[in-house]
Formats: structure tokens, sequence, C-alpha cells
């Protein structure tokens, strides 16, 4: 059994270099996900002068551990929008997963991108009788919203047939590679100043001066202004892939909690991926049990994305100059919601019109009912800071002592080798919990992860928790 995820065993066919002198862009991305690329693509489709900064492996991040379904039909996206804010902010969040679906699409057709794109049908179900009446409003909407939609299954599910599934990092490694000479990788930003209406970015112990800033970063660690850690929370779910004989061209994901999601892929090998215990991050009980239904599975992992409290992504500029951008928060639907990213911001800075600027925008208006999830938000953290605090108590492969009075965790692996890692988060300072199946060391406040020897992996923690005497 692997204990990552089935995309990371693609190997990238390029290496692309890192920063080692000081440089000058237009647009500076930082982050090289699906959010990074995809801008970065758009961008010089239109003949703009930018670069795309990374800190570690392109698309090694959140991309590389998601279930890469290409769908409109999001789970209970599309209700949660209709109650939460309106029935028309739900057609136009409709048309912008469709508008983003096809441009994606239309991308890997004309270049022939070899990532095992597959039409599919996309299956929205329930497994409780009681919720058969919120299918059926789902389906009044999408059948009003002129979808080609079925009810099957005795009215249990519902069916699209144009949708699709593909591999995240072989999509990745045809624009990485393509774009080589744009990118730079093992490349962290530090820090940014504004100076006279350059930003100096530095990374590498270098300056990158630039007019514009894209910051796709998967959650954006240094806007403490944006206060993203009170307008989201971070769910967090648990994924397997077991070989099967069989391939069947769906995706599935039901509107119950627990959340069960399932697609095949076919590689060399045919998988079943099957997502299930969805949870937010606080309330994970203990990490190990919920990887325990996939004893006999190929590949386990586990993924987290933010969930924002009005369930819409936050895309656009967050400085009136319209110069700096953020693109995240895509409640678990970012392989639309990046290339939507992507087209949002390219015409912010062509200063062209799009139906989507004002929707998504990071600074949109709250209204009442966002409010009202400020305080659950926040006690979700109060929350995930005790927890942290307490589960690796009975951990009998951690000790937790003090060096050089520094609070110090010093994990002994199987090789009774002992690994030795500072004890919080650097981003807001909360406890870190230890995944034993993944080896990582996970923040449950905003989903920062870290290896065993402390190196990050993943955001919104810009620094390693790595122990130096
Ligand atoms: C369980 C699960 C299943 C999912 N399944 C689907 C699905 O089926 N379909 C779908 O549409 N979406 C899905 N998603 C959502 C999707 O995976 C994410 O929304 C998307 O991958 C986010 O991409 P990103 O590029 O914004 O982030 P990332 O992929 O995390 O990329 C951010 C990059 O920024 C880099 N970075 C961070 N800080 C710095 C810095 N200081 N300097 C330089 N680089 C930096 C990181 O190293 C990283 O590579 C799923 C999410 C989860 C949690």
């Amino acid at each position: 059994m692997k204990n990552y995820s089935i995309w990371n065993d693609y190997k990238s066919k390029t290496n692309c270099k890192s920063l080692t002198n000081n440089i000058k862009t237009d647009i500076l991305i930082v982050g090289g996900g699906i959010t990074g690329i995809s801008i970065l693509q758009e961008l010089k489709a239109h003949n703009l002068n930018c670069l795309l900064i990374e800190r570690n492996e392109c698309g090694r991040g959140v991309t590389s551990k998601s279930t890469a379904k290409i769908t409109y039909l999001q789970e209970k996206i599309l209700m949660n929008i209709r109650n939460l804010i309106n029935i028309t902010t739900c057609e136009e969040y409709l048309k912008s997963q469709i508008f983003a679906m096809n441009k994606l699409i239309d991308l890997i057709t004309k270049n022939n991108i070899k990532c095992d794109l597959s039409k599919s049908s996309s299956y929205l179900f329930t497994i409780n009788k009681n919720n058969t009446n919120k299918l059926n409003k789902e389906y009044e909407f999408l059948k009003n919203n002129n979808i080609n939609v079925t009810k099957e299954y005795n009215n249990l599910a519902l069916k699209v047939d144009d949708t699709y599934m593909f591999h995240p990092l072989k999509y990745l490694d045809f624009w990485k590679t393509k774009y080589q000479d744009y990118i730079y990788e093992h490349t962290k930003l530090e820090s940014i100043n504004k100076n006279n209406n350059i930003y100096e970015c530095y990374a590498n112990n270098h300056i990158i001066e630039a007019k514009y800033i894209v910051i796709a970063t998967h959650y954006p660690y240094f806007l403490k202004h944006f206060c993203l850690p009170i307008k989201s929370h971070i769910e967090t779910s648990y994924i397997g892939a077991l070989k099967t004989n069989d391939y069947k061209k769906i995706n599935a994901i039901n509107i119950d909690k627990p959340t069960i999601s399932i697609r095949y892929h076919n590689d060399n090998n045919k998988y079943l991926i099957y997502l299930k215990n969805s949870y937010i991050s606080s309330n994970i009980k203990s990490i190990k049990d919920n990887f325990n239904e996939f004893n006999n599975y190929d590949y386990i992992w586990s993924n987290k994305d933010i969930i924002t409290n009005d369930y819409m992504p936050y895309i656009g500029s967050i400085t009136k100059d319209n110069t700096f951008f953020i693109a995240c928060g895509y409640n678990t639907w970012g392989m639309t919601n990046s290339v939507l990213a992507s087209s949002i911001i390219k015409d912010i800075i062509l200063q062209k019109d799009n139906p989507y600027i004002k929707l998504f925008s990071p600074t949109r208006n709250l209204n009442i009912s966002k409010i009202i999830n400020f305080p659950i938000n926040i006690k979700n953290n109060l929350k995930a800071i005790i927890k942290s605090n307490k589960s690796n108590i009975n951990n009998i492969n951690i000790k937790y002592t003090k060096i050089n009075n520094k609070n110090v965790a010093i994990y002994k692996d199987n090789q009774n080798k002992e690994h030795i890692v500072l004890t919080k988060c650097p981003h807001l300072k909360c406890g870190l919990v230890f995944n034993e199946i993944e080896k990582t060391w996970d923040c449950l406040c905003h989903g920062s992860r870290f290896d065993i020897d402390g190196k990050c992996l993943e955001g919104p923690s810009n620094y390693d928790i790595t122990f130096k005497e």
C-alpha cells in the first residue's frame, strides 16, 4: 500500500530552474498548482509578460491529491448558494462552472494534451430517502437552466452526461514543459515590498520586480488583513485508490454527510478512487481511524481544501488599483474554478469586461448570512487548537520535550530513527497533529502540513518546523 496520492506516481518530464539572480517581469504568479499554471497559461496566451515561482515542484500541493473530476454537479454547492444567497447568484455560479469546464476541455483537446481525459457521467445521489426532496429541487433548478439532467435509481440520484475526469499532474506537466522558460521551481516567495508602484518580491535571496502579483498558493499565508481564517474553514477528506477489473465512465458524489465520492481511473491499470469521511478539520477524531476502511487499497491519502462562508471562491484583486490578486477558496471544486480564475484575472489586467469579476470578487460585500458563519469559523479554530494540543498524547512513538528551551516533538520511526520537529505551526501558532498514515504533521486549524523532518509541504505556513540546535 502506498501512502500517497495515485497521481503522485507520475514523474514530471521537465525540471525547471530555480531563481539565482534578480529579475523583472510585469506579472508575478506565486504558486504552481492548477491555479498558478492555469493563470500562466492564460496570460501567456494573451502575450502578457509573466513569470511563475513555485516553492517545491509544480503540481505537488493540494492539486496532486484531488479526485480531479471536471464537473458542474458539485455536491451541495448549488443548493448552499441558493439557500444562503439567492437563485440569481446560483445561476451565475452554475454558468461560470460550465464556462470553465468547457474552456478546460477545449484547452485539452485543441492542444492534444495526453492527460487521461475521459467524458463521463456525473451522478449526484443520496442514501437517505428523506433527502429526495432536496434532489428534486436540484433537478428543477438544473432543468430551468437548460441542463440535460435525468432522475435515476428511484429518484435517489440525478445524472448529467456532459462532464469529465482527468489526470491533473499530466495536464499540468504539459503546460509546465511548454512554459518552462517562465517557471522557477524550488523558489519560495518570502516577502513583498511595494516601492513606487513596483512590487519587490523576495525569493531565494533575490528580488523579483513586478507590476502585478497573483497569489496562487492555495491559502494566502501573509494576507492577514484579508482575514481568511474567519472567512473560511478547512475540510479534510480521506481517499483510497483500489485496482479493479472494471472501468466505468462515471463519477458520483452524495449530498449527505459524511461525503462519499467515487470515480474510476484508467492508466496502465484500472482503479476505483473512493473518497469518504469529509470533516471540518477541527471535528476529526482520529486521523488513523479515518483510514480504517482502506486496508486493502493500493493508495491511500488525505486532502484538504478551503470552504468559504458563502460557498463562492475568492478570485480577483484585493487592492483598489487592481494590481494584487488572489485566487482561492474553491470549496473542493478547483479544476473548474482555477480556469475561471485565469480568465477573470487576465480580463482585469487587460481592463476587459468579464461577467464574473463582481461575482467572485474577494472584496464582495458581506450580507447577514455570511456574517453568521464568522463565529462558526472562530469556534472551529478554537476547537482545533484545543484538540491539536491533546491528540498526540497517547501516541507511544512521539515524545514531547524541551531542547534548548524550545518545545519539540520527537517521532521514532520503524528503524528507531528519531525525527525532531518544533511543535507549533509557524502560521498562527496552532498545535500540530501527527498523521501516522502519511507520516506528516498536520495543522487542524488552517491546513498546513509538514513532513516528519519538518519541511513544509503545504501552506498556509510559509516556514518549516525543522529543529536546529
Ligand atoms: C479531497 C479533495 C478532493 C477534491 N477533488 C476535486 C475534484 O474532483 N474536482 C475539482 O474540481 N476539485 C477538487 N478538489 C479541489 C482542488 O483539488 C483544489 O481546489 C485545487 O487543487 C487547488 O489548487 P491550487 O493551485 O489553488 O493549490 P495547490 O495545488 O496547493 O497549489 C499551490 C502551490 O503554491 C505553492 N506555494 C505555496 N506557498 C508558496 C510560496 N511562498 N512561494 C512559492 N510557491 C508557494 C505550493 O507549493 C503549491 O504547489 C478536491 C479537494 C479535496 C480536498
